[in-house]
């Protein structure tokens, strides 16, 4: 999808097919990794097995010695992954729909959605009221509080997920580097910072604060295995909501 949406949505997505390594601290997940390479491969998706050297030849960054607590065993290579711009999605997808003849109200909160006879009629907006005939509810983190709305409670919770940015630097990582059993994961963006990232908050909230603690948790691990990162500075933190399923699967189905 991603090849060709930038010129569907005549929108530079800043695609970027870097390669996504993810990275295995034990034989059992290296295997469990294997048996998903496997299907992954039957889907036609290109995936291949890298040994520590191997990880070490395209990330010499990385340590691959046993001096990490969890030393790294192997990885799942993903040749084709990668990022696009979150913003450039948004403003993409926006435009397009605009020029399908979508009105977007920015700014515009609902604070309600008006029922008759069981059918849904219009939302309330914090401007007035708007009517319509079915209501696509898109709201991420904030199903639960639509939900709330009209008396129905989504089996969904919200977290929230920090982030965290660092400093620019010269050309330091050429892929998508994530570990799944440590819940970090780390890329350069085009512009030279490294984003680092980690797991939903264990706790649910509407937080958009980063805490202290969870940053320093991230950057001792991410420091384990990328030493030289030791000193470089971590210029911004945040946080926004996550919509999640118990078990994490999604929900599908008919109402
Ligand atoms: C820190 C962080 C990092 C992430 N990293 C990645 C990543 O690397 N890769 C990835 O694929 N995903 C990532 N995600 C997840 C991704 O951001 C979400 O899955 C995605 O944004 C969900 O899109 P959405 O349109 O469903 O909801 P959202 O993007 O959350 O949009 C919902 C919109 O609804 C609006 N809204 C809420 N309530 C109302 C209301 N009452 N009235 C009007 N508007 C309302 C909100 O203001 C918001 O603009 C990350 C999330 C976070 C928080």
């Amino acid at each position: 999808m991603w090849d060709d949406l930038s010129a569907d949505l005549e929108w530079n997505l800043m695609v970027q097919k870097k390669g996504i390594i993810a990275l295995a601290h034990s034989d059992p997940e290296l295997a469990a990794m294997r048996m998903m390479s496997d299907s992954q491969r039957r889907a036609g998706i290109k995936i291949e097995m890298l040994s520590p050297a191997e990880i070490k030849k395209k990330v010499p960054s990385i340590d691959i010695s046993d001096k990490p607590a969890l030393p790294i065993f192997g990885a799942q290579f993903h040749p084709e992954g990668g990022t696009v711009h979150h913003d450039a999605a948004v403003w993409g997808y926006a435009q397009g729909a605009s020029r399908y003849g979508v009105d977007i109200c920015v700014g515009v909160e609902v604070t309600g959605i008006n029922i008759d006879a069981e059918k849904v009629t219009g939302v309330e907006t914090n401007v007035g009221s708007i009517a319509a005939g079915k209501v696509h509810v898109a709201v991420g983190g904030y199903s639960s509080e639509i939900g709330r709305m009209i008396g129905i409670r989504f089996p969904v919770e919200t977290y929230a997920m920090q982030v965290m940015t660092t400093d620019v630097m010269k050309p330091f990582l050429d892929y998508y580097v994530a570990s799944p059993r440590l819940h970090f994961y780390t890329q350069q963006t085009l512009k030279g910072d490294l984003i680092l990232g980690g797991p939903l908050d264990h706790w649910q909230s509407w937080n958009s604060y980063a805490t202290w603690e969870e940053s320093a948790d991230r950057a001792s691990r991410i420091v384990e295995y990328f030493p030289d990162l030791a000193h470089v500075r971590v210029v911004r933190s945040w946080s926004g909501i996550c919509d999640c399923t118990g078990d994490s699967p999604p929900i599908s189905g008919q109402p």
